[in-house]
């Protein structure tokens, strides 16, 4: 519930025209530990800040007086005022006298506190990912039943870390995937179609049901689930993820936004604008459900670290939870960290002013369970491109404008909706690859529609100049009234009231030209301009 006094709060800042210009460059001085706590926890119900502590880390850090002092004050120093304090993973489950131990300290200080399920290592193995179970097998089914019920008796709330799926094709999954028949415990429910993805998902989704929701309610009628999606959003289906079921089935829901670099040679390749795509996809598909994003330090420096914490407040998220206790205080984490906290306030100020306004643009159609085909992650390139993508789910037959890949291919009307869209005369934006297979089936000689060459490599894109990207973006940003004259990798947000953020993600800084008028971005920095009001949008934090 809102207070009377975040209402006022809120009253002043939509009474007066906010303006912020802030470079790339980290503030110059820590904030004072002791006001950036009282700071997180004034606006933790606009956006909180979290951590995990791993069911190893328990045992580590947690399990003695000294261990959770010093967790608590890292925490304070850090705004982070909600932790999750895990089970199990990797086939480890921890002490419920240290679990609940920690629970209690936790919340003597101050903190929310909530509990975390990884489920990696139980029972058989799958013949996929290194850690991934066959939950074919019924005693692997039994025993991941029991560590739920574990967590439930133990906390009203548990995270499910994003390992939630399985890939396994073992002759015993293979016979009941060929014979189109779930079975979990005594049921067993009918499989829509013969694939594997048909097959993981509905054993993923009644395995959730059954083993999980159900099993958990029983122990603690108060338990809420959280269901943490990754943030490899093309291939959910493959492995059982079945974000429209599962979303309706689980209390909660929760995004992974750790991009980490795009250079970086083990984890790279996914560019920044993806945290903010699939946040924002996630979150329409959710709804209140969503709660928050998640990211990491793997595979970072300080500069995609603090862009991974910019993308989940632009993507909408309500939380940012920082993956993990443990992994924060060595390699890269620090330094990390230190940079987050001099941004913190700067990040509350910006979720503030997100969570109050509906994001315009360009409509980036992603049906749920749609196949990428050659075409993977298209749409984190076209937003690092600059084009301001509003991400849905469903057809998007009202948007101003609209662009279309492979994935819209999952939709059985596609050519009928497109072809009216297309009709409308609002600008279109097609992928070359989605163009060949439309052909016969819609005309898409129309001076309103503009195919884009992917090449089935969508990084291409990124080689644009900025001569050919000002001229793609200029019918696509008429109906917004923005024309954006930029390079490459520099993105650019919309909002309902005319507000807009520019972030560059370029080592140097650029000068763009928005709607006429020049705006300087630093390097890795961004810069935005709030109109005074701004309704309320998103629900307060549960
Ligand atoms: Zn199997």
């Amino acid at each position: 519930m809102r207070s009377m006094k975040k209402a006022a709060t809120a009253w002043v800042l939509r009474a007066i025209a906010v303006s912020l210009f802030c470079g790339g460059a980290a503030l110059a001085e820590d904030q004072p530990a002791a006001e950036l706590w009282d700071l997180a926890k004034a606006k933790q119900g606009i956006h909180r800040f979290s951590t995990l502590f791993t069911a190893h880390q328990v045992r580590d850090n947690l399990s003695s007086e000294g261990g959770i002092d010093a967790a608590i004050d890292w925490c304070r120093k850090t705004a982070v005022t909600k932790v999750y304090v895990e089970a199990f993973r990797d086939g480890y489950q921890a002490k419920r006298e240290a679990l609940q131990h920690a629970k209690e300290r936790f919340q003597a200080a101050g903190f929310e506190v909530s509990g975390c399920v990884t489920t990696t290592r139980i029972g058989k193995r799958s013949t996929g990912w290194n850690g991934i179970s066959c939950y074919t097998d019924q005693a692997t089914q039994e025993r991941l039943q029991a560590i739920f019920e574990y967590a439930a008796g133990l906390f009203d709330e548990t995270m499910i870390d994003d390992f939630w799926f399985t890939d396994c094709q073992c002759p015993q999954c293979d016979a009941a995937r060929k014979a189109k028949t779930v079975t979990v415990g005594e049921r067993t429910y009918p499989v829509a179609g013969d694939a594997w993805e048909d097959y993981h998902c509905e054993l993923m989704v009644r395995l959730s049901q059954q083993r999980l929701l159900a099993a958990a309610r029983r122990v603690n009628p108060k338990a809420r689930l959280i269901i943490k999606y990754p943030q490899w959003y093309d291939q959910f289906q493959e492995r059982g993820y079945e974000v429209l079921r599962e979303t309706a089935d689980f209390d909660r829901t929760w995004v992974g936004t750790e991009t980490r670099d795009y250079q970086d040679r083990h984890w790279g390749g996914t560019p920044q604008y993806e945290g903010y795509f699939i946040m924002r996809w996630l979150g329409g598909i959710g709804g209140p459900k969503c709660g928050g994003g998640w990211y990491d330090p793997y595979g970072t420096t300080e500069r995609t670290y603090l862009e991974q914490a910019r993308q989940t407040v632009l993507g909408g998220a309500r939380e940012s939870m920082l993956f993990c206790y443990g992994s924060l205080l060595e390699h890269t984490g620090p330094k990390n960290v230190q940079t987050l906290r001099q941004n913190i306030p700067e990040l509350l100020a910006v979720a503030e002013q997100v969570g109050r306004r509906r994001i315009v643009g360009v409509a980036a159609y992603k049906p749920a369970n749609s196949h990428p085909e050659k075409e993977g992650r298209v749409f984190d390139f076209v937003g690092m491109i600059g084009l301001p993508l509003v991400p849905c789910h469903e057809f998007p037959t009202d948007a101003p404008a609209a662009f279309f890949s492979v994935h819209a291919m999952k939709d059985p009307d596609l050519p009928a909706k497109l072809a009216r869209f297309i009709a409308s005369g609002k600008p279109v934006l097609l992928t070359d690859g989605l163009a060949a297979r439309l052909a016969g089936k819609v005309s898409l000689a129309a001076a309103n529609v503009q195919t884009i060459p992917i090449r089935s490599e969508p990084k291409r894109l990124l080689d644009l100049t900025q001569e050919e990207l000002d001229s793609l973006r200029l019918p696509l940003l008429r109906p917004s009234g923005c024309p954006f004259r930029a390079p490459s990798r520099v993105a650019l947000y919309l909002f309902a009231d005319g507000s807009w953020v520019i972030e560059n993600f370029n080592d140097k800084p650029v000068v763009v030209e928005l709607a006429g008028k020049q705006q300087r971005v630093a390097g890795r920095g961004w810069t935005m301009q709030w109109k005074s009001g701004g309704r309320e949008q998103a629900p307060a934090i549960q």
